[in-house]
């Protein structure tokens, strides 16, 4: 079997663009443009280019991106007067500080400072319980984006064995409580977890948010499985040339690919889902706080 491709980056241009299709009718019917804020501090190089990018892409759609960017030795409470300033802003529907924050900032405390219905990352403690007891909250960017690629290919996930390895509380844990509402039986693997090959091949869909490169080999997936690849590794990459380097994944894409149904590529896989997923949190936390009608499809 020759895996059909998913590729996130034609299926993330889809999805902006309903965005800005939205945010224009917000704006012409309701005068509302959607704000999105985003706070970073320190110059952690990855981090910049992700808010970098996060900034660029809210513009495109139409809304307004607010860069709030803070000294590395910012002190907490500084930290803290800006989220309750933006809390309390009504042109800011989205708020989102960038992650890893320096070490002297306690994150938990940072994030659950956040009013939760601006929570546009989803990882608000009041998010994460909403989200566990199938309420309507705000769902973290990167399994929202998997979940939408996921239902598109499938139609109906349901009744389908469903493995996601990783219990990160950003991507693997709200990912196997997204499937659980689309009512797949769910594991959960983990560094811990026994016979790791055994558990991946009985699933249909795999999820691998692990964080070694190229960790899950083609032999691991059942034939026909569908793979979510959300890894993102940079490796040495000599056959470029000299001090070259390149990204992959946490599955063997060749091995993969040869076995599976349906697979994510890394880069242009699950990578541009998560902007697009933060500008349609953006916009369904504006429509909300408006008492609008939400979105539809940009949702969990
Ligand atoms: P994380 O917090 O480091 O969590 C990694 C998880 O993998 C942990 O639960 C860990 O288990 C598990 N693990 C580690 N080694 C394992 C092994 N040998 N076998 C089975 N499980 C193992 O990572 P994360 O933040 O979830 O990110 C995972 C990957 O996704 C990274 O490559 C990251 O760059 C990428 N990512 C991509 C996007 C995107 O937009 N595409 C967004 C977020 C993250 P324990 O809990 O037992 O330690």
């Amino acid at each position: 079997m020759v895996a059909q491709v998913i590729d996130g980056k034609a299926f993330a241009a889809k999805v902006r663009a309903q965005v800005a299709d939205q945010v224009a009718k917000l704006k012409e019917e309701n005068g509302i443009t959607p704000g999105l804020a985003v706070v970073l501090v320190g110059e952690d190089p990855a981090s910049q280019v992700y808010v970098r990018s996060k900034g660029k892409m809210t513009v495109e759609v139409g809304m307004n991106s607010y860069e709030h960017k803070l000294d590395v030795d910012t002190s907490e409470e500084d930290l803290l007067a800006l989220v309750e300033k933006l809390n309390n802003d009504p042109a800011v529907h989205g708020i989102l500080v960038q992650l890893p924050l320096p070490k002297h900032l306690n994150e938990d405390l940072v994030i659950n400072s956040i009013d939760p219905a601006k929570d546009v990352d989803g990882f608000h403690i009041s998010n994460v319980g909403l989200l566990g007891t199938g309420q309507k909250s705000m769902v973290p960017c990167t399994p929202l984006g998997c979940l939408m690629m996921l239902r598109d290919h499938h139609g109906s996930l349901s009744g389908m064995d469903a493995v996601v390895i990783g219990r990160s509380n950003i991507v693997g844990k709200p990912m196997a409580q997204l499937l659980l509402g689309d009512s797949c039986t769910v594991t959960i693997a983990h560094s811990r977890t026994k016979d790791l090959p055994d558990v991946v091949r009985r699933a249909d869909i795999v999820v691998a948010a692990v964080g070694r490169p190229e960790m899950v080999p083609g032999d691991w997936i059942k034939e026909g499985a569908t793979v979510i690849d959300v890894g993102i590794n940079r490796i040495d990459a000599p056959e470029k040339g000299e001090g070259k380097n390149k990204l992959v994944g946490d599955v063997d894409y060749a091995s993969a690919a040869a076995r599976a149904g349906a697979i994510t590529p890394v880069p242009g896989g699950v990578g541009p889902m998560t902007i697009a997923c933060l500008l349609a949190n953006t916009l369904t936390a504006c429509c909300r706080a408006n008492k609008l009608p939400e979105p539809e499809g940009l949702t969990a």
